[in-house]
């Protein structure tokens, strides 16, 4: 089941809770704020980064990318342990 989030601004068409783009007009859609999610079809642990990039319109592998270098730089203990956070505190979609 689809909510229903709001109006398309171009079109006026309802548009659901989880579209990203009105699905009539293709705009793109400012409703209420997603939701943080991890992503669970297109996980490779936990989905945390598959959510990450779905939350700032990311690609996944770049964030990904982003991630292990990063946890790398800061000595990988640091990035485990928020991976392991945010797998557990944000709830899986
Ligand atoms: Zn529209």
């Amino acid at each position: 089941m689809a909510a229903i989030a709001g109006k398309c601004a171009r079109c006026m068409r309802d548009v659901p809770a989880d579209a990203r783009f009105c699905p009539v007009c293709g705009a793109r859609v400012a409703g209420a704020p997603r939701p943080l999610r991890r992503r669970r079809e297109n996980e490779k642990l936990a989905g945390v980064c598959a959510g990450l990039a779905d939350n700032f319109d990311l690609d996944v592998t770049l964030v990904r990318a982003i991630y292990v270098i990063a946890t790398f730089f800061t000595g990988i203990v640091p990035g485990l342990l928020l991976y392991l956070v945010l797998a557990l505190v944000i709830p899986a979609s």
